[in-house]
């Protein structure tokens, strides 16, 4: 049963920022102060700064993610949380030597400046990245980035004004949310299934707007091992979606940092390779090879390009001249395609434990996603658990994991959370979900006590 509101988020319903604004964060205030080198802010902070703020500054959302990595990184505790590739699956002798070729190639270059739309020769190793999942492009279509992003920081900057309606899945990933939200617009959030986006309500939501004469800039989608629902969108649904895109007339911006991680099934095609036109792609080394290396792409049509490379330029010049060149080298040298491979299989393993622990522990109380590639799997919970108060109970018995509602814009997701299994070792993983499953089973037995029935609330983006 939820206890009372201990862990709240410090923005998500902030004051709007004024002299003396009082700030509450969110994880000391559920007793989650770290131990060891963490660092968190005081409970209670007046801002002194609070009347100079941009009005944008109230509708950022503090990232889940991050609160919690900061205490997670605790090494008794099991993190289900974060969202992390296992990078230590790759050989560091073989990063080394690519290291060390760069300088010793051209050391001055790689020290130095470069353009702001990237190393030319990347791109053509992108563009060999987008074929493997059959997207054409074409270096010239690119820009390179500091990671996917970047680049949906610059797309929120190009076309959000504030009030501007825009639509994502609800849930989607709360990077994409952060980035949006502090633009201003009006986000309408779509539900999903286990096969994506129901195309009923967006077309409902696009054809309302359009009635009152407002037009949605860009629909914004995760298609692939949906971060964080696991959901792959159908094939029928790609096709509806761009149709009705195509309709009302708006963008599509499809983010796809997982798609070359399929554990099972078929790969359905990209939105950018069925309308290049109307999509903006982002992909990303991060899942693939290394999410430290900071680089990511857009591919858009051009004179999208052209405003992106404005608003990138005043973000940053450029993207590292020395990790791009160490990115080239490994995706024209290296058997990546075996590396992801590699990925592949390993995460395959924790994906079958955390569902078999799931199984094992959770059957009947819960219902999850089984997604066929990724890192994620969403959990639905019975309706009177509250996920976020129930953080605390968790990290107590050392376990953690993402509240569901910091992956909608303003509502939703109260009973439900996201749990990654690409980081921890396959024997953490069936740890975790058992530690996980006390805690929710002592809140089912403390609401059953209260006479509240334990029923689990089928979520629709669950195939459990
Ligand atoms: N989009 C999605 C859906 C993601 O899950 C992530 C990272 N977790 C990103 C974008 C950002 O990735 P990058 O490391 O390339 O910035």
């Amino acid at each position: 049963m939820a206890l009372p509101c201990r862990a709240r988020r410090a923005t998500r319903n902030p004051l709007v920022p004024g002299k003396g604004a009082v700030y509450y964060n969110s994880y000391e205030g559920a007793g989650l102060r770290p131990r060891g080198d963490a660092v968190m802010s005081r409970r209670f902070v007046l801002d002194p700064f609070g009347d100079k703020y941009a009005h944008r500054t109230s509708s950022m959302l503090s990232s889940e993610i991050r609160d919690l990595l900061a205490v997670t990184a605790r090494r008794d505790i099991i993190s289900l949380a974060g969202g992390l590739p296992y990078t230590q699956a790759m050989d560091p002798g073989v990063i080394l030597g690519l290291v060390e070729e760069v300088l010793r190639e051209d050391h001055a270059a790689a020290l130095q400046y470069g353009p702001t739309d990237g190393y030319a020769p990347l791109k053509r190793s992108l563009v060999e990245v987008m074929r493997e999942e059959g997207i054409p492009c074409l270096p010239e279509d690119i820009i390179i980035t500091n990671g996917a992003q970047q680049g949906l920081e610059i797309i929120s900057k190009i076309f959000i004004n504030p009030g501007d309606d825009i639509v994502t899945e609800a849930p989607s990933y709360v990077g994409a949310l952060n980035s949006f939200l502090s633009y201003q617009p009006r986000i309408h959030a779509v539900p999903i299934d286990g096969e994506g986006m129901l195309l009923d309500s967006l077309e409902k939501t696009l054809r309302s707007l359009s009635a009152r004469g407002q037009q949605v800039k860009f629909i914004y989608t995760v298609p692939n091992f949906h971060n964080p629902a696991g959901v792959t969108m159908s094939t029928e649904r790609r096709y509806g979606l761009l149709q009705l895109a195509e309709t009302y007339d708006c963008l599509v911006v499809e983010d796809n940092p997982y798609g070359l991680l399929r554990f099972e099934g078929e790969p359905c095609p990209a939105l950018r390779s069925l309308d290049e036109n109307r999509v903006i792609y982002l992909g990303t080394l991060s899942k693939i090879f290394s999410a430290g290396m900071r680089i990511g792409w857009v591919a858009a049509p051009h004179p999208i390009l052209e405003k992106l490379l404005l608003a990138k330029q005043s973000a940053d010049l450029c993207t590292s001249s020395f990790t791009q060149r160490v990115a080239h080298l490994y995706f024209s040298r290296h058997d990546w395609r075996g590396q992801i491979g590699q990925l592949v299989e390993i995460y395959r393993e924790r994906r079958n434990v955390m569902l078999e622990a799931m199984e094992e522990y959770l059957s009947g109380i819960a219902s999850w996603t089984r997604p066929q590639g990724g890192l994620f799997l969403w959990v639905t919970l019975p309706e009177f658990i509250r996920t976020s108060d129930m953080l605390a109970s968790a990290i107590d018995a050392k376990v953690a994991y993402v509240p569901g509602r910091g992956f909608f814009p303003y509502e939703g997701g109260e009973n439900s959370m996201r749990l990654n299994f690409s980081y921890p070792e396959p024997e953490l993983v069936w740890e975790g979900i058992k530690r996980l499953s006390k805690v929710i089973k002592r809140e089912v037995a403390l609401a059953k006590s209260l006479g509240l029935g334990p029923r689990a609330n089928g979520h629709p983006g669950t195939e459990e």
